[in-house]
């Protein structure tokens, strides 16, 4: 399948480029260094009309398609890894969801705020017990009249304190496994919602990752999200879109590395001549621009078939792994190319490695998706 990127996608994305380059690179050594949420930005974004890129108007949003929002992705994490992320999971893995399998009343009450910028929104999923293996979670949610009662603690999760919507995935019927499960959306101000460990990162340290305890939270019945029951394969579908965004995250990672390396090669002087003039130094980042464009060229797949409501779990699953796995390659090499300088904390390449490696992890670990890809392929 060809994707064009038409002439209307270049100029949105020449303004997110923009934005990019001159508000959000010069932060990016100081938000990993201090570990700061990035709040001026992420209000920039949604002033930009970022933080909804691909729901309708009607609810907030840009109206623009899965490729332009893959791209845009790509772009932000190009500059800032965290402030890409942040903006990824408020769409990806909270409006997306809603957007998805909500009513038009919580479309109307949730979406419009998240899609606008004045809400921020997470997912919370995994649990001490249950990560890869997310239908073992003990979260519970036991019906009280037309309220559910919430229970349990989620871990690692992303927007964590700042966002102020959580699709929440709780056990309504505590014998099924994945059956038993339903989506709920809760807000913060719930009373029973509180917010323990905020963790100390290897990368993306902008982005804030925390763990969300629900203590007797009451989330009125029309808060269920998808139907009481299909909370799993709610979850599913939208880890399947998610994915695209985690492609496009380790693809920006990726390019920046590549972006790095070019100038530094350049410029380094060794034997007399730009290091650029080694073949060595050549083919590392040949391989580099080459793994890079392969990875967007699945990312862009899975995106394109998403915007034509074609089931895309293998081809999101294939970019996500394939993207995460360039991305922890091609940084790396980054730093090879940098050489004593690559290791140091003045230079960015080290920082690029460190941000590339969740690309591997979240989402679905790349172990996970070498999983959901095979039972595609061999229908196993
Ligand atoms: C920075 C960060 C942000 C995150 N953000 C969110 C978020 O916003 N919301 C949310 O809900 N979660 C979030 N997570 C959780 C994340 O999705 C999980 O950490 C991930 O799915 C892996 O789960 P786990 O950490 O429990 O590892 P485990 O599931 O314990 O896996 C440990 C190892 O075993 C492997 N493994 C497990 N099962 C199998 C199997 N069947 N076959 C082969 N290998 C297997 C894994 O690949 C991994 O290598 C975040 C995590 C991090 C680190």
């Amino acid at each position: 399948m060809h994707v064009n990127v038409t002439a209307e996608q270049q100029e949105i994305l020449a303004m997110v480029r923009q934005f990019a380059t001159e508000e959000v690179l010069p932060r990016a050594g100081r938000i990993d260094e201090t570990a700061e949420y990035p709040a001026d930005l992420v209000a920039k974004m949604a002033d930009l009309g970022l933080m909804g890129v691909p729901f309708p108007e009607e609810y907030g949003g840009a109206g623009l398609d899965y490729v332009t929002f893959a791209l845009i992705v790509e772009e932000l994490c190009r500059a800032d890894a965290s402030v890409g992320l942040i903006m990824d999971v408020n769409i990806s893995l909270c409006g997306e969801p809603i957007y998805m399998f909500g009513t038009d009343a919580q479309k109307k009450r949730y979406l419009t705020p998240l899609a606008t910028g004045a809400a921020l929104g997470a997912l919370a999923m995994t649990e001490p017990e249950a990560g890869s293996d997310a239908a073992s979670i003990r979260t519970t949610a036991d019906k009280r009249g037309d309220r559910y009662v919430l229970n349990g603690r989620k871990i690692f999760i992303t927007n964590g304190e700042q966002a102020d919507i959580y699709i929440v995935t709780a056990k309504t019927d505590r014998a099924a496994r994945s059956r038993g499960i339903t989506d709920f959306i809760v807000e913060k101000t719930m009373p029973g919602v509180s917010f323990t460990t905020h963790y100390e990162k290897m990368g993306i340290r902008g982005s804030p990752t925390t763990d969300v305890v629900l203590e007797n939270v009451e989330v009125p019945e029309e808060n269920v999200l998808g139907g009481v029951g299909n909370g799993f394969r709610v979850t599913m579908d939208t880890l399947d879109a998610g994915r695209i965004g985690i492609a496009a995250q380790a693809i920006g990672i990726a390019r920046a590395a590549l972006e790095d390396s070019l100038a530094y090669a350049r410029e380094r002087v060794q034997f007399g001549r730009p290091i650029a003039d080694f073949e060595a130094i050549q083919f590392m980042l040949a391989d580099m621009a080459t793994q890079i464009q392969a990875a967007r060229t699945l990312m862009l797949r899975a995106a394109a078939l998403r915007d034509r409501n074609i089931p895309c779990a293998r081809e999101s699953a294939m970019a996500k792994l394939f993207a995460g796995d360039m991305a922890v390659q091609v940084t790396s090499e980054a730093v090879q190319v940098f050489g004593g300088y690559g290791y140091m904390h003045e230079y960015p390449v080290e920082r690029h490695m460190r941000d590339a490696k969740i690309t591997q992890i979240y989402e679905g670990t790349n172990q996970i998706q070498r999983l959901v890809v095979a039972r595609q392929v061999a229908g196993t």
